[in-house]
């Protein structure tokens, strides 16, 4: 059966924050069968924050959730890892607004997972599988679901600078070319935008130990991770918003010239687009065709 996962024992790491600057605590805890990915601010008591398109709140340059006056900030690197790994079921402690940034990809929160190893729970993964086109498109930019077998991510970026005109790139998502070809991926930046976000306030916490950073005619870092390193992370951060629909997505995702904001606005387009995915659960045998499960309420998880 492709079971339910979530993680085996609680893990910790420390950082900061991107944008904040301030330092972080995050725990990843375990948690029971269709419980989803749940954030906690240990510092506002117990109050939960569900990790779906519902609370998306304060999409700037990172994606944001808040409920009942609490929120959390950038979870976008921490989401893709996640999901990426199959784990539904987890809460996610910070003593702070914001997830840390670590080195601005999402390779130490796979770290972090795999260290705290998964365990199986005995209840089938449920899929939301894409059964028609769902699109959206704002001027140049535009993003989309079509079917598929798979879960796979096309995504073109252009922009004008010499390093950085035009990159493309199509993967099918697995765990483990998730792990291989995508979390290694670092956030970018310009360093022409660079003043400008302090002014506002924000990346008082990045630096070239967590970003890579692009000057006039090359990148300020030492080297990238991968030649077309920005494509990769424009993936990662796809995968990290898409999975507030609250569930692993089978369907062909593709993007072009896309972002946060219009990520998790297409999340929330595709759940209120009922006729356009079903709820599948996955086969108990390989190779069997998956069960449709019957949708009482477009978002299940929400109920609690
Ligand atoms: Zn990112």
């Amino acid at each position: 059966m492709d079971a339910q996962r979530t993680l085996r024992r609680r893990i910790s790491c420390a950082g900061i924050g991107l944008h904040s600057g301030n330092k972080v605590n995050l725990s990843l805890k375990p948690a029971p069968i269709d419980y989803g990915i749940r954030f906690r601010r240990t510092d506002l008591g117990r109050c939960e924050v569900p990790a779906t398109v519902q609370n998306l709140a304060g999409i700037q340059l990172a994606t944001g959730l808040a409920r009942n006056e609490v929120s959390v900030e950038t979870v976008e690197h921490l989401l893709a890892a996640l999901t990426s790994v199959s784990i539904d079921n987890v809460i996610v402690e910070l003593n702070s607004p914001e997830v840390p940034i670590m080195d601005g990809s999402a390779a130490p929160f796979i770290y972090l997972i795999h260290e705290a190893g998964i365990k199986r729970l005995q209840a089938p993964r449920k899929y939301l599988k894409i059964v028609r086109p769902v699109a959206i498109s704002r001027g140049d930019k535009r993003i989309a679901l079509y079917p598929s077998d798979h879960f796979k991510v096309t995504y073109s970026i252009s922009y004008d600078h010499p390093l950085l005109r035009h990159q493309s790139r199509t993967l099918r998502i697995t765990e483990e070319s998730f792990v291989d070809e995508i979390a290694p991926a670092r956030t970018f930046t310009f360093l022409k935008d660079v003043e400008m976000l302090r002014q506002n306030g924000l990346a008082l916490g990045g630096s070239l130990e967590n970003a890579v950073v692009l000057g006039e005619t090359g990148v300020l870092n030492n080297a990238l991770r991968f030649e077309d390193e920005f494509v990769r992370h424009k993936i990662l951060d796809a995968v990290g918003d898409l999975a507030l629909v609250g569930y692993p997505v089978i369907g062909h995702l593709v993007a072009h010239r896309a972002g946060h904001a219009l990520h998790t606005e297409f999340a929330a387009k595709v759940l209120e687009e009922m006729h356009s995915w079903r709820l599948v659960e996955a086969p108990a045998e390989p190779g069997a065709v998956p069960v449709s499960v019957p949708v009482k309420h477009p978002i299940p998880r929400l109920a609690t």
